[in-house]
């Protein structure tokens, strides 16, 4: 009997996926990295899990997690056969899915927590704390796809990081396979922990290296019905980090998101998704803020805004009066991904980039500086996360006959981006997890006795490198 085939005798047919059934999972976003498996394999318990991974683990093959596939560093992805050889990796991978094990196991507001199975969508882990007048805080615009067992190993951001924190902040316990097939029950619900290390933080971030994670015990938060955003025009760059510390100053804690619009943007999504344009007058640059709270934030809001107004940094605003238009202008937000608005997308430079945040407006000319002087045609797209310092930035061809041109420079402008990166004391990886497109260019980010460190502890964890191999640490 093959490896295959005794997987397909445990699991049962819907638990193993072949040929033309398994290729949509051998692909990531943006068609960056595409790879090969001997199967898709879909366990629907910690038990087959186990299974699953003992038989890898036995037969030498390797184990790629997979969530909902929505990872933009192909971290979900394996190796093709030329990768696996190049790097001296012989064995065949496995991709395994986590989709069927997708329960919302409880949800408990008593505690202010809820655990689920690591399968379930980021959209139903909100829907069921709603359900229980609670909040479930992170959000981005893969929620109806990505899943918790995703967002845990990839440490996910999204719009609500300024008030909720990235995933690392909203665990409180994970139950993880390891990659001998133990299972470390870690479920935890405590707020407070002092009691040793703190291993579940150990998978947050770790892309599927360490362990398979199979559930989480997830922190719920007051449910907050008065949300409101504006969008503001800003005066440029240097207005928003003056108008950040404003907002924090007249709004308290309830400014919960802070993302950058720029104009070329949010005209290409209105058109091309027939949306309504927000607000009439034009400027490079706007603002998503939203307040949102226990009681009604309106009166504050439209204070900070005419404060704003007065200091010469907003210059015209719209602000959400009706759920819908509320809805239009997160709509509009959530297409804003260059995938979803420039068709050479995959032929651009993408950059998931962090700095300090009073450093971003130096660090957002220096990008443009490097892209005007290698690239004078290509074009700067940056939109997001920008009260984190964390701007989704890419250097695209502006046509199809700059694609050549482009990519005859596209190196050395990743490698001059990078560099600048590391001199803005930035990271390359603020949300998106390292995966195989940025394992070749961290390297420099970190001291080597800090990868050192990390790689001890993959081998602790995973002595035979079976879990995820090719991703996350620097060859
Ligand atoms: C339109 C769009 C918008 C996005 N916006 C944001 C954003 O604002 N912020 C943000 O942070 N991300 C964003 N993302 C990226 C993506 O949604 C997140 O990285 C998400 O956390 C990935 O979840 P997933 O379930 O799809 O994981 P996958 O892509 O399937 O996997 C990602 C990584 O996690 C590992 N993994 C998956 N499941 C497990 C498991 N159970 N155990 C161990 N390892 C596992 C995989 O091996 C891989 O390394 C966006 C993506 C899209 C398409």
């Amino acid at each position: 009997m093959t490896f295959v085939d005794g997987l397909r005798s445990d699991l049962g047919e819907a638990g193993v996926l072949t040929g033309a059934d398994a290729a949509p999972y051998l692909t990531g976003q943006r068609g960056l990295f595409t790879g090969e498996a001997l199967a898709v394999v879909r366990p629907a318990s910690v038990k087959e899990t186990v299974l699953v991974v003992r038989a890898c683990a036995s037969a030498g093959v390797f184990i790629v997690p997979q969530g909902g596939n929505t990872g933009m560093s192909g971290g979900a992805v394996p190796a093709t056969g030329a990768d696996r050889d190049s790097h001296g990796l012989q064995p065949q991978s496995i991709v395994l899915s986590m989709s069927r094990m997708n329960r919302i196991v409880s949800v408990d507001p008593d505690r202010w927590t809820i655990t689920v199975e690591a399968g379930a969508t980021i959209e139903a882990v909100q829907q069921a704390a709603a359900g229980a007048g609670r909040l479930f805080a992170p959000d981005w615009g893969a929620r109806g796809t990505a899943t918790v067992g995703g967002a845990i190993a990839t440490n996910a951001g999204g719009n609500n990081v300024l008030r909720y924190g990235t995933l690392r902040d909203n665990v409180l316990g994970l139950e993880v396979v390891l990659a001998d097939g133990q299972v470390w029950d870690g479920l935890r619900a405590l707020r407070k922990d002092s009691s040793g290390y703190d291993l579940k933080q150990l998978f947050v971030g770790a892309e599927g290296t360490l362990g398979v994670v199979t559930q989480a015990v997830l922190r719920l938060r007051p449910a907050t019905p008065h949300a409101q955003s504006a969008l503001a025009a800003v005066s440029g760059l240097d207005s928003l980090m003056p108008l950040l510390e404003l907002a924090e100053a007249r709004c308290g804690g309830d400014v919960t998101a802070f993302e950058l619009v720029p104009d070329v943007g949010l005209e290409r999504a209105c058109k091309k998704f027939s949306l309504a344009r927000p607000l009439e007058a034009r400027a490079e640059f706007y603002v998503l803020v939203r307040l949102s709270s226990t009681e009604p934030v309106s009166d504050r809001l439209g204070a900070f805004l005419d404060e704003a107004s007065d200091s010469g940094w907003v210059t015209d605003a719209a602000v959400a009066v009706t759920d819908e238009h509320e809805e239009r202008l997160w709509a509009i937000r959530d297409e804003l991904p260059a995938m979803r608005l420039w068709d050479l997308h995959e032929h651009g430079v993408k950059l998931d980039t962090a700095v300090p945040i009073d450093r971003f407006g130096p660090y957002h000319d220096e990008v443009r500086r490097i892209a005007a002087e290698l690239a004078p045609d290509a074009f700067t797209y940056g939109f997001g996360h920008v009260g984190d310092g964390n701007v989704h930035m890419y250097v695209l061809p502006t046509s199809d006959d700059q694609v050549a041109p482009f990519l005859a420079v596209r190196d050395e402008l990743r490698e001059r981006i990078d560099e600048a990166t590391f001199a803005f004391g930035g990271t390359l990886s603020a949300e998106h997890g390292i995966g195989q497109l940025l394992r070749d260019r961290i390297r420099q980010q970190k001291p080597a006795v800090e990868w050192d460190l990390m790689q001890a502890v993959k081998n602790a964890l995973d002595p035979q490198g079976i879990m995820n191999p090719h991703k996350t640490l620097p060859p």
